[in-house]
């Protein structure tokens, strides 16, 4: 069958729209009518070629759709049924890190809008056993956003510990779902925006966190952990200056500008940095489990298949409120 796609054919470019000729799913593949497919902060890496995948690429991880047909192995899922495609698209089930546990650190993963078509299209072929369901309580474009943004934030939150004090550094897309996961669990949000987006404090105080400001602003008590969802090394120390002895400093976005040196008091005390990496199945199992239980509100903005680029322009310039979805 033939799909319309938004296609990346190099970093830098505007992207064209194409005609693919999609083959009938295979093994364990389905092919999947897309209904929404949100933009994150990875797509605009792509674009930009900050991160090298596979060119051409059609960009989009956050998918949205309805099985259309399914390969002989491919019985998870329902002819007609909504499915989600995230990220990980799939991995070699070989490797040192896959029979470990840990196949988010796949040493041969294939990741979806990266190495293997994505969601920017009318129709998308995905690997069923890396596909998960959407729970019933979110329309589709509402639904879009938890595909990245929600679980791979979700995961930000888990290697951040049981702590009830978390600061988020960037409040974008992940931030403001994963604000309500957290106040969800009990715990207290402290919300780091740009200095002076005000309107940004606002909004993070809408969505039940317990404080917000700047991020050059400290918190009004030590935090337990804090999580960095803005592309921004420079935070790593701000944020290291502002959690107890004993805490973490996880970053979470797949590129990140460098990290400013910085004086070992503020990692003595046992706090440590990590970051995040992809997700395992067990993740987004997980969280569209959470999803399903907690009243998660996605602010979105729409766009028309045909309108990727102006999405992804107004994502970089900061002009959304939510994020944006794809609608073809
Ligand atoms: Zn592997
Ligand atoms: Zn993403």
């Amino acid at each position: 069958m033939m799909a319309r796609a938004m296609q990346l054919d190099l970093p830098g470019e505007p992207l064209r729209e194409v005609s693919l000729e999609l083959p009938d799913p295979t093994g364990a593949d389905v092919l999947i009518e897309v209904t929404a497919c949100g933009v994150c902060r990875t797509d605009l890496h792509i674009v930009d070629g900050d991160i090298h995948g596979r060119l051409p690429i059609v960009p989009g991880h956050e998918i949205v759709g309805r099985v259309v047909a399914r390969g002989s192995e491919a019985k998870e899922f329902a002819i007609g049924g909504r499915v989600g495609v995230p990220w990980l698209g799939g991995t070699d089930g070989s490797c040192f890190y896959c029979t470990h546990g840990m196949e988010n650190l796949c040493d041969r993963p294939t990741f979806t809008g990266f190495t293997r078509n994505g969601g920017y299209a009318t129709h998308v072929i995905a690997d069923s056993r890396f596909c998960l369901p959407v729970p019933d309580r979110y329309g589709d474009v509402e639904a879009a956003p938890l595909l990245c943004a929600g679980l791979i934030g979700y995961r930000a939150l888990k290697l951040a510990g049981e702590g009830e004090r978390i600061g988020f550094y960037g409040f974008g897309a992940a931030a403001h779902i994963l604000a309500q996961v957290a106040a969800w669990q009990g715990r207290r949000v402290f919300a780091f925006t740009r200095d002076g987006d005000t309107a940004g404090q606002q909004f993070a105080n809408s969505l039940g966190c317990a404080w917000a400001g700047g991020s050059s602003e400290a918190p009004p008590e030590d935090l337990d952990a804090a999580i960095i969802f803005a592309p921004v090394g420079a935070l790593v120390p701000v944020a290291l200056s502002n959690v107890r002895k004993g805490g973490r400093v996880v970053c979470a976005g797949i590129h990140m500008s460098d990290i400013p040196s910085f004086p070992y008091a503020l990692l003595w005390g046992e706090r440590s940095i990590l970051s995040v990496a992809n997700l395992t199945r067990g993740d987004g199992r997980e969280f569209m489990q959470i999803a399903a239980d907690a009243p998660i509100k996605t602010h979105t903005t729409p766009f028309p298949l045909s309108e990727a680029d102006e999405a992804l322009a107004c994502f970089r310039s900061g002009v959304l409120d939510g994020a944006a979805v794809l609608v073809p």
